[in-house]
């Protein structure tokens, strides 16, 4: 099993330390996952049109796995993420009750 889109993490570095969400995005090949309302960075968007105004919007950045942990379906608690890097993909023990995510 590896991270995966909708999976619950809390995030334990960085501006937003002690927050949880749901991964919307993971890219396995930098190590890095895109979480729903977290680092976010502004981006400004030019009209595209005459008569249209700019935007700024607000758009998730990557963070990198080891500023997270998953939080165990099975037991709730945060755990961290285990690699296994000879197949190039993430297992996930949880080692609060040891169940695979
Ligand atoms: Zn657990």
């Amino acid at each position: 099993m590896k991270v995966k889109k909708g999976d619950k993490v809390l995030i334990i570095s960085g501006k937003d330390k002690g927050r949880t969400g749901k991964i919307i995005k993971s890219l396995l090949k930098n190590g890095t996952i895109l979480v729903e309302g977290i680092n976010l960075k502004k981006k400004h968007v030019k009209a595209k049109k005459q008569g249209e105004k700019g935007q700024v919007i607000a758009t998730p950045s990557p963070l990198n796995i080891s500023n997270i942990k998953i939080i165990c379906p099975k037991c709730g608690k945060a755990t961290r993420i285990a690699y296994n890097n000879s197949v190039a993909i993430m297992a996930i023990i949880c080692k609060k009750c040891k169940s695979q995510i």
